[in-house]
């Protein structure tokens, strides 16, 4: 990507800023100018908003990078991963601040504004977002008992048959 380009594109990549039909409700991200979902295209031109994405979404799919990318070498091996938003729209990008084997479908993560990558000798560096594990579902490592009432399930029966 061109310096330029990047430049650009900088705004809503630190800010998550994408777009929203008034007609349909439906987000998009990067934004659009038409909403392809709605029937009468040109109808929606006049209705789309800026909208801002939350940044919360979960883990829908995901990969383990093992060989690294020119400017990753550092980092291997790393997860990539789609991340469904809360608002709909579905996001690339790399998961951190987790052991990649702890990542999984369903993870809950949140948008994190991180250094991407450094470019050769210019030095450039560029940011962009990045994914974290949301804090509630952050690995609990303490042992203690979990065990979470599942209703409709009756609990071990106290009345054994005699
Ligand atoms: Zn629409």
């Amino acid at each position: 990507m061109s310096i330029a380009r990047f430049w650009r594109e900088t705004p809503r990549r630190y800010n998550l800023g994408g777009s929203r039909c008034t007609q349909c409700g439906t987000v998009y991200f990067p934004p659009r100018a038409v909403c392809p979902n709605c029937t009468h295209h040109r109808q929606s031109i006049e209705k789309m908003v800026p909208f801002q994405l939350s940044g919360s979404g979960e883990v829908f799919s995901y990969t383990v990078v093992h060989e690294a990318a020119e400017g990753f070498e550092m980092q291997v091996p790393y997860v990539v991963a789609l991340v469904r938003t809360e608002e709909g729209p579905i996001l690339t990008g790399q998961v951190v601040d987790v052991d990649p084997a702890e990542v999984r479908i369903g993870l809950k993560v949140r948008a994190t504004f991180r250094k991407l990558r450094e470019e050769g000798r210019a030095g450039v560096i560029h940011y962009g977002y990045k994914f974290a594990p949301a804090e509630e579902s952050a690995p609990v490592r303490s042992p203690g008992p979990s065990a979470t009432a599942v209703p409709g399930v009756p609990a071990a029966p106290d009345r054994a048959s005699t």
